[in-house]
């Protein structure tokens, strides 16, 4: 049975314009905390700011209280954004396959 909220976390993409470096592999929850100053092998830039983390760490929260999923309920899924201001954007993505 699914939460009716799950994250999942992918690919870390460096935040300074124009460096456009993404790490090639996604992180997991367990990993996340140390990523938390890792600088951009590109340009040196924190891949991952405290401000980001801590707003990962609530939405993480708000996930693990959401409950189980109804079994037949639509499901809706997204991407959400940050830019290490600890803001988060999120777009939902409808259609097909989702
Ligand atoms: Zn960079």
């Amino acid at each position: 049975m699914s939460k009716k909220l799950e994250l999942h976390i992918g690919e870390l993409r460096c935040d300074v314009p124009g460096c456009g470096y993404q790490t090639d592999y996604a992180e997991t929850w367990e990993t996340i905390a140390d990523c938390i100053g890792r600088p951009c092998p590109k340009c040196g830039a924190s891949l991952l700011t405290a401000e980001d983390y801590a707003t990962m760490m609530m939405l993480y929260g708000v996930s693990m209280c959401s409950g189980d999923a109804p079994e037949h309920a639509e499901r809706v899924t997204g991407t959400i954004e940050m830019n290490g201001t600890g803001e988060a954007v999120i777009t939902p993505t409808f259609g097909p396959g989702q």
